[in-house]
């Protein structure tokens, strides 16, 4: 009997049911890639509670949430949403007409709410955009028709989905390298990196140069499972990755690494690299000038020539370095002693500004490089 209700519990933790709206003539579904809520319950037939569950504790606050809602019959539903344990994140979002739009709504203390007029046509509701892994893979497989890319796994998450990169190699043994999507609901750094990266691979005169002279390994997505359970920041096994990179624990991480060690061991040199992420605001985390000598001015100078070419776009920098957290962009100055970025973008950024600075961004970074390679 003990073992028959541990069983039941954990099947509705990771199927994800909400259980107790079940019964109930409107239908809230998540069982489908990026979906979560947590609990669910009907305060009356007009009014539904959700409190959101993250994946374990303590846990940074990124409450998340996905989820399809429909009704036997057309009515006006107001949805209330709290996260259990900590304050509401994220601005509901609708896909409507192909496209993804904000919904209007009330934000109190400790949750929000909002109206929707609920039909038998299911509506998906999310925290952000959801952007999941088949999504990836088709954005990938659509840059792998070019001749010059290489799309292939190089390692597993721990429920066995892929972790893949895209790569582009020069006659030269430089490295850039691009990774995302360490943390599941960091959505507004995931659609920066997508336009990042289609911009160093794209055509342009500046991408062609950059392509001839550099390296470039692009692993877009580093925790799969995560994005796949909607959770709020780990991995399956409840850690954060990017807590992850001095010991390498994680499968995830690990498969990295192992693929940075063997560029190394094979003579290549890596120069920079960037590592996609959100916060409330935009802003970029950098190795302090001091910590390194080699090229330590590039992260400034390519930040510098950002903000002349993009006025409208507020380049905000900090610096700052702890040997001992485990944090990405610190691996890779102390291992290869290169500088590399944290690049964050604001939960509510503009999504057309993202993209604007994205591509900004991939072009000042690309000049910097190569002006400091002549020197
Ligand atoms: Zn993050």
């Amino acid at each position: 009997m003990i073992y028959k209700s541990i069983l039941l519990l954990s099947l509705s933790i990771f199927s994800n049911i909400a259980n107790a709206c079940l019964n109930s003539d409107i239908t809230i579904d998540t069982q489908f890639a990026t979906a979560r809520i947590g609990q669910c319950e009907q305060i009356n037939d007009k009014h539904i509670q959700l409190t959101l569950l993250p994946e374990n504790t303590p846990i940074n606050n990124s409450p998340w949430f996905g989820f399809k809602i429909s009704a036997k019959e057309q009515k006006q539903v107001k949805i209330s949403i709290k996260a259990d344990g900590g304050k509401m994140r994220y601005s509901p979002k609708v896909f409507k007409d192909n496209t993804w739009q904000l919904i209007p709504f009330e934000k109190h203390d400790k949750d929000i709410s909002f109206s929707l007029n609920v039909s038998s046509e299911p509506l998906w509701i999310s925290a952000q955009e959801s952007l999941n892994s088949l999504e990836y893979h088709r954005w990938a497989k659509a840059h792998a028709q070019k001749s010059f890319l290489n799309h292939d796994i190089i390692g597993w998450s721990i429920e066995h989905r892929p972790i893949f990169k895209l790569e582009s190699r020069a006659k030269s043994n430089q490295w850039l390298i691009l990774v995302g999507r360490q943390h599941p609901p960091e959505v507004t750094g995931a659609l920066a990196m997508l336009t990042f990266v289609d911009h160093v691979f794209s055509d342009s005169a500046i991408a062609n140069t950059f392509r001839k002279r550099f390296n470039i390994l692009v692993v877009p997505n580093i925790n799969p499972d995560g994005v796949y359970h909607g959770y709020w920041r780990h991995n399956v096994a409840g850690k954060d990755l990017n807590r992850d990179w001095k010991t390498a624990m994680q499968p995830e991480v690990a498969s990295v690494v192992k693929y940075l060690d063997n560029i190394v061991k094979n003579g290549g040199e890596i120069k920079y690299a960037v590592d996609f992420h959100s916060t409330y605001k935009d802003i970029f985390y950098t190795i302090p000038e001091d910590y390194l000598s080699h090229n330590h001015t590039l992260t400034n100078d390519w930040l510098d020539k950002l903000e002349k070419t993009l006025p409208e776009f507020e380049v905000r920098r900090k610096a700052g370095q702890n040997p001992n957290r485990g944090v990405f962009k610190q691996f890779i100055a102390d291992k290869y002693k290169v500088h590399a970025v944290t690049y964050e973008m604001g939960d509510n950024t503009d999504r057309a500004m993202i993209d604007k600075a994205a591509i900004e961004a991939a072009e000042t970074l690309m000049s910097t490089l190569l002006s400091k390679q002549k020197q």
